[in-house]
């Protein structure tokens, strides 16, 4: 599953082609990549739509389209290719958008769990998915308070609540443990357990993973583009996360491997200890 940074790249590099640029028609090959509204819809609208921006939102890729957004979640495989006409399309290629100029987006998804919604922007901030995301990790509402006002009501492990998107939207399984790592908290924590300057700590050092491993992105992408499509992942420098029987960099010990909600977790038990 790309992480925030990489679904950042991704847009960024959409971007660079697509600004400017309007949809003429798309062909639609698996139906279900559309969630909204329906496949005749969507065809019907998208039509001369014309591409102003491209950003995110959580790990949505936002295309503004001046009267309405075209959303894209990757999932697990999603990405885009830039084709031609005359390029025959490959069994994965379920989305073909032409473009204004001729040249062709393809979405490529071999396991067919990406989503495409298309929304007018009166509706999207009432309607899902857009209305359930909470504060980006760069937004300047992100403070210590606004996560006392959510973490002192939640009896649930920070790992658990890191992940929740309606707190801070774009931290996945990943990210979240090495935030936590940086932040010297334990995974189990209680998030009404924590301290003020947990909080702080969590959001400082989510903003330094984030933008480390965008830097990172923007740096390593363009090798992928040409042969592997448009995507956005690439080798990252972890501390903690998928590192069990390894020493951790700052104390020597082991790291180990829990499961909290479901997920696989990696901390330090000597530099990360539970609060109860
Ligand atoms: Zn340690």
């Amino acid at each position: 599953m790309p992480e925030k940074p990489e679904v950042i790249t991704v847009a960024r590099k959409l971007k660079q082609h697509l600004i400017g640029l309007s949809f003429k028609n798309v062909e639609i090959y698996h139906n279900n990549v559309i969630a909204y509204p329906t496949v005749e819809e969507f065809k019907e609208k998208i039509k001369n739509k014309k591409i102003i921006n491209i950003g995110t939102r959580g790990k949505w890729i936002v295309f503004d389209l001046e009267s309405d957004y075209l959303l894209v979640h990757l999932r697990m495989e999603g990405r885009f290719f830039y084709r031609t006409k005359e390029d025959p399309r490959g069994k994965h290629e379920h989305v073909i958008f032409t473009l204004n100029n001729d040249q062709q987006l393809r979405y490529h998804d071999v396991r067919k769990f990406g989503k495409m919604v298309l929304i007018s922007k009166e509706e999207a901030n009432s309607k899902k998915p857009l209305s359930e995301l909470g504060l980006e990790f760069d937004d300047e509402k992100l403070t210590e308070n606004y996560l006392k006002k959510f973490y002192e009501k939640k009896n649930l492990p920070i790992k658990s609540v890191l992940l929740d998107q309606s707190i801070i939207t774009g931290i996945g399984n990943i990210y979240a443990d090495e935030i936590l790592f940086l932040s010297n908290i334990c995974p189990l924590t209680k998030a009404k357990n924590l301290t003020k300057k947990n909080r702080v700590d969590i959001i400082e050092n989510t903003r330094a993973v984030l933008n480390a491993a965008i830097k990172e992105g923007g740096t390593t992408i363009r090798s992928y583009e040409s042969e592997e499509g448009v995507h956005g992942l690439f080798q990252l420098k972890l501390k903690v996360h998928g590192k069990s029987k390894e020493s951790c960099p700052e104390c020597s010990k082991e790291i180990i491997k829990i499961q909290v909600g479901g997920r696989g977790t990696y901390y330090c038990p000597n530099c990360q200890k539970e609060k109860k």
